[in-house]
């Protein structure tokens, strides 16, 4: 497909520009919606909000918002908090790299910034985790400052309205999409007009069946002027996801079961779980041997364990990984423990059920536990 623009008159004027910013910040006045962080200016506070905004639905976001500034409300307190803590916070929220880039982008402002969040964009863009979407958010909505965002929500409204009708995600769809995000901005309010594009795509210009009818800026919206609005923008590749099956153990020994620290490079890195690994897919209906599951935890974890039985199997999916997770109980052998072999000693520990509750588990990790709790 083309990635050129359609001819269609749309945003090209600066009249049409302005009479857009002014459409678009009255309806935005009228029909935002109430969100915790769009009562404060605080730089530090948006920030927290954006990170936890990345790939997770607003519902959600708001209780663990509020949770997180009550018991860190300034960079200063994150970056004294122990990973363990923030991790704990941030358990449920998924992609826990944004959490750990968080302490650590926490933990750089309180050395090179005396604990203030930053106000320059240089300065910003310069943290853990943040690009160039995260800096122009905060700076725009906490200072005002005039920077283009760009994420799901403006990259389909801001497609719409020009017309463009090549692949958003391509160099040339991201260059054209980021030239109209900067050249849209009012001189004043940008802060609001950047939320209030992307309020729009949430609510109004949604993927499936947008309400133009009710759209504040029909007027002068590209896709509808040329009856394009079905095939803008470019639907994105399909995502190919990959089956995976895993066994996790729960090992008893007086009263306390067995978790270990998930390491840099792991999926749940920071993270604490039942010992877990990855098994050949048996096909469906076929049981895992138990003497696998022996040896294997064996090898995670170096204690022997009596034969295993299977306690329950959850199927959940991981980014692009489709997961049948076989989980099996069992009790200590013998205290005997001989070194893991497969690579360095593993941090280990034997935790009561009630000591669960603090420590931040993988989701899956998190259902076991409660598994075990009920029993
Ligand atoms: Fe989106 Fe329709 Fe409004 Fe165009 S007119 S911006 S397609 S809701």
């Amino acid at each position: 497909m083309s990635t050129k623009q359609s001819d269609a008159p749309t945003i090209e004027s600066q009249a049409a520009r302005r009479a857009l910013a002014r459409k678009l910040l009255a309806w935005f006045d009228r029909y935002a919606r109430d969100l915790p962080w769009r009562q404060t200016s605080d730089l530090y506070a948006i920030w927290i909000s954006e990170i936890m905004l990345q790939q997770t639905q607003v519902a959600t976001v708001i209780p663990y918002w509020q949770r997180f500034l009550v018991r860190f409300p300034d960079a200063a307190a994150l970056a004294a908090a122990e990973e363990h803590e923030v991790l704990r916070l941030w358990e449920g929220l998924g992609y826990y790299r944004r959490a750990r880039q968080l302490h650590a982008a926490a933990r750089q402002i309180a050395a090179v910034h005396a604990g203030r969040f930053p106000a320059t964009y240089a300065e910003v863009k310069a943290l853990p985790g943040i690009g160039r979407y995260t800096a122009g958010a905060i700076l725009s909505i906490g200072a005002d400052q005039r920077l283009p965002i760009l994420e799901a929500n403006t990259i389909r409204v801001l497609s719409r309205l020009s017309g463009f009708v090549g692949d958003p995600a391509s160099t040339a769809g991201q260059k054209h999409l980021w030239a109209i995000a900067e050249k849209i901005l009012p001189a004043r309010r940008v802060g609001a007009f950047n939320q209030a594009l992307m309020e729009l795509g949430s609510e109004v210009c949604t993927p499936r069946q947008p309400a133009c009818a009710s759209c504040p800026v029909s007027a002068m919206c590209g896709a509808r002027l040329c009856g394009a609005v079905d095939r803008i923008p470019q639907p994105p590749r399909k995502t190919k996801y990959e089956g995976l099956t895993e066994a996790a153990v729960v090992v008893r020994h007086r009263g306390r079961l067995l978790l270990r620290h998930c390491q840099p490079g792991e999926r749940w890195a920071g993270l604490w779980d039942f010992p877990r690994f990855a098994v050949t897919d048996y096909g469906s209906g076929q049981v895992i041997s138990p003497a696998v599951v022996s040896s294997r935890t064996r090898e995670l974890t170096g204690f022997a364990i009596a034969p295993p039985t299977l306690l329950a199997t959850i199927k959940h999916g991981v980014t692009r990984y489709r997961i049948t997770l076989h989980c099996f109980e069992s009790t200590l052998e013998s205290r005997g423990r001989t070194k893991p072999t497969n690579g360095a000693s593993r941090p280990l520990r034997w935790l009561s059920p009630g000591e669960l509750t603090e420590y931040p588990l993988s989701t899956t990790g998190r259902q076991i536990a409660r598994l075990v709790a009920r029993e």
